[in-house]
């Protein structure tokens, strides 16, 4: 998929005929979904479409069960006050980000709402295998568990792996941290669930929510950098588009090399970005072997008085500001989002980076850059990869919600926070014919 403006309606045109009534409607659920609520007023302004046409859209929409209304709101204007339009969170898919030590799965409804976050720590690196019957246990459990009275209606389920995927077959060509390689991950998980699975790289996952929902929103050139357990990815918007490649694998920024960087990667060259600037590092000199990302600020706070913590952070920053001046040269970026452990570097403050990046820059490129913290932590990856498994939805709502396979998923009540979310152990002697 790819992030960007929400497709516009062409002027003029009414519901003559299907294909642009379906055109119509795919522009009015995709507004809804990425800007969330609108009076049928300001839908009719955006989209170029007259009152009825938008009324009967509308209409259509409520009556798949995407989106509801609510009473119009008092207001001193001109006309009739115009009743407000909302996505409906209640129809939702699944996404899940597999890492070197946990698998995350989420659930995640219309309008970029997270229902429900599971962050399950894993023993060893999950196979795909392993990462299927996970998912699948974790689904079962959250079926069995009446929590909320409403029901989520499940349309698709949204991957995000640390590696090279191919995103239109869904297979992982080479995930090194994983160790997956030419690894079919869609067919599995779509054969155990039941539904339609989408694969993407995680970093290109984080960049689309972040331009859409996060600290990118309206960024039209951005540099997006994703640090995990896994290593760093890229995501680059070049004019509103994403950056791919030949093969859909381009922006792969942990692999880009700092100076003077002397340790063997692991895709054989010397001196990545990713060997340099790295969880596990951090980790080391705070006593940790793993972490849930939400945490992280918290233990760098705890220990910046500890000097060997204080030098590792310098470090770190030393050299992604190196590396981000070069960035600056290729892609003249309006802003750089930093997200994953990458964001707890810059928690007290994007300054002293941004500086150091203007320092080392081809000057004039840098005078207006921006370099910010990803803004949804860690909802960032499960609402990039349900931006994926939205699409055919969101494309076509009417023939995917009125055929499309779906799953009832029972709801938290209300967006799960860091402190509420989920999580759990995966015993490493927990085979996968026994996870459910
Ligand atoms: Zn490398």
């Amino acid at each position: 998929m790819t992030p960007g403006p929400a497709p516009r309606a062409p002027h003029g045109l009414g519901t003559g005929n299907d294909q642009t009534r379906r055109h119509n409607l795919s522009a009015v659920l995709t507004t809804l979904h990425h800007d969330g609520d609108h009076t049928r007023a300001h839908l009719t302004r955006r989209l170029g479409l007259n009152r009825s046409t938008i009324s009967a859209l509308v209409g259509e929409l409520v009556d798949l069960g995407l989106a509801y209304e609510t009473a119009a709101t008092a207001h001193a204007g001109v006309g009739r006050p115009s009743p407000h339009v909302h996505p409906d969170p209640s129809v939702g898919v699944i996404a899940v980000n597999p890492d070197t030590d946990a698998v995350t799965i989420g659930l995640v409804g219309l309008g970029g709402t997270v229902h429900r976050r599971m962050r399950v720590e894993t023993a060893t690196v999950p196979t795909v295998a392993e990462t299927v019957a996970l998912v699948e246990r974790v689904i079962a459990d959250w079926t069995a568990t009446a929590i909320a009275t409403t029901p989520v209606r499940i349309v698709g389920v949204g991957v995000a792996v640390p590696g090279l995927v191919r995103t239109e077959s869904g297979v992982v060509t080479m995930a090194p941290h994983l160790g997956w390689r030419d690894a079919p991950v869609a067919a599995p998980l779509g054969a155990a669930l039941g539904l339609p699975v989408a694969v993407t790289n995680d970093a290109h996952a984080g960049a689309i929510a972040e331009s859409l929902y996060g600290a990118a929103r309206g960024v039209r050139d951005l540099v997006y950098l994703n640090g995990s357990s896994g290593g760093i990815g890229g995501g680059v918007l070049v004019g509103g588009l994403p950056l791919r490649g030949a093969r859909g694998f381009g922006a792969e920024l942990g692999h880009t090399r700092a100076p003077g960087a002397t340790i063997v990667c692991h895709c054989g060259r010397t001196g990545c970005l990713e060997t340099e600037v790295s969880l596990d590092r951090l980790l080391a000199v705070l006593g940790r072997t793993s972490i849930d990302l939400d945490e992280l600020d918290a233990a760098l706070t705890g220990h910046a008085t500890d000097p060997s913590v204080r030098h590792e952070v310098e470090r770190q920053l030393d050299v992604l500001s190196s590396v981000l001046s070069d960035y600056v040269s290729v892609f003249e970026p309006e802003r750089i989002v930093l997200g994953g452990f990458l964001g707890s570097l810059i928690a007290g403050g994007a300054d002293t980076l941004l500086d150091r990046v203007r320092a080392g820059a081809f000057a004039p490129l840098a005078d207006d850059l921006t370099i910010t913290r990803a803004q949804l932590r860690s909802r960032l990856l499960l609402v990039g990869a349900a931006e994926l498994a939205f699409a055919p939805l969101l494309a076509d709502p009417a023939g995917v919600a009125k055929s499309g396979p779906t799953l009832q998923v029972p709801s938290t009540n209300s967006d799960p926070g860091p402190a509420n979310s989920d999580s759990a152990v995966w015993a490493s002697d927990t085979s996968p014919s026994s996870a459910r």
